[in-house]
């Protein structure tokens, strides 16, 4: 095993960190497939000293929040794309604010579900667990899930446009005049604290889920769509930090494991078909 990395030519234009990852899943993978998944992925979770839990928008489906790729994809005949971005709030920051207050108003009837609050439980009864999503309805939060890293924002919260400080906000509709909500700090005009398109990932945010990854025995991706890749980089991120600090000998071992209704191109050691709601509690269950 320590000779293995003489007798491969690296093939040119990759650089080390991708190739180490690249070999790594290849030899990983030829493992596959595991006897018996699902116990396997439970005993898998339950030794591990950490675990990344990374969430998508299925999870949330389950409790009935609208996708983009669903019933969401469309507001007063709008595509989501025209409406979730900087352009499209400079240009009409009240037709904006009242698509997010909409979303806020679906999602305030919508209750967490038994996937939700396995995680949240599960997260209180052990050490070591980490939890980054894509979503932004909060629903993790009501579940009580203490801080996790949302990635792409959060409904709840708005973000003053002078300094982009941002503060929790539930309202369902705004009293000035021009229906726009004002900071507290600077009396200016806010905007959804939602990473749109074109825009980068809130920095600390993205960098405590990468450094989760990399510390990671076990990786479970929940109720992705594929729509945007945020699993897939935390994963390749996660190997190729691997990788590099074992150059020479067997990379220290990561398990992949996805619980989704609908196959997904997520790079995974263990895949769980099936709804979060039914297979979480069994899968955490102590
Ligand atoms: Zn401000």
């Amino acid at each position: 095993m320590i000779e293995w990395k003489k007798y491969i030519i690296r093939p040119w234009g990759l650089t080390n960190a991708t190739f180490c990852a690249r070999v790594h899943r290849s030899l990983f993978e030829r493992r596959m497939p595991m006897p018996t998944q699902f116990t396997e992925a439970r005993r898998l979770l339950r030794d591990a000293k950490d675990v990344l839990i990374i969430t998508g928008a299925g999870i949330s489906a389950e409790s009935g929040v609208p996708t983009f790729r669903g019933s969401g994809e469309r507001w007063r005949n709008r595509h989501f794309s025209e409406l979730a971005s900087l352009r499209a709030f400079e240009q009409d920051p009240r037709l904006i604010w009242e698509w997010y207050l909409y979303r806020r108003s679906l999602v305030a009837a919508c209750e967490p579900n038994a996937a939700h609050l396995a995680i949240a439980d599960w997260a209180k009864s052990r050490r070591g667990v980490e939890l980054a999503t894509q979503n932004v309805d909060g629903l993790h939060e009501r579940a009580g899930f203490v801080q996790p890293f949302n990635l792409h924002g959060s409904l709840w919260r708005n973000a003053c446009l002078a300094c982009m400080r941002e503060r929790e906000d539930d309202s369902l509709a705004f009293d000035a005049k021009d229906g726009l909500p004002r900071s507290p700090c600077h009396g200016y005009v806010e905007r959804p604290a939602i990473v749109w398109f074109g825009e980068m990932l809130p920095k600390e945010e993205a960098d405590q889920a990468r450094a989760a990854a990399v510390m990671a025995d076990v990786i479970l991706v929940i109720g992705t769509s594929g729509l945007v890749p945020t699993a897939e980089r935390l994963i390749d991120c996660a190997k190729a930090a691997r990788a590099i600090s074992n150059p020479f000998g067997t990379p220290s071992p990561l398990v992949v494991i996805e619980v989704n209704l609908e196959p997904s191109h997520v790079p995974c050691d263990i895949r769980l078909q099936g709804r979060a709601g039914d297979i979480l509690p069994r899968l955490l269950e102590r």
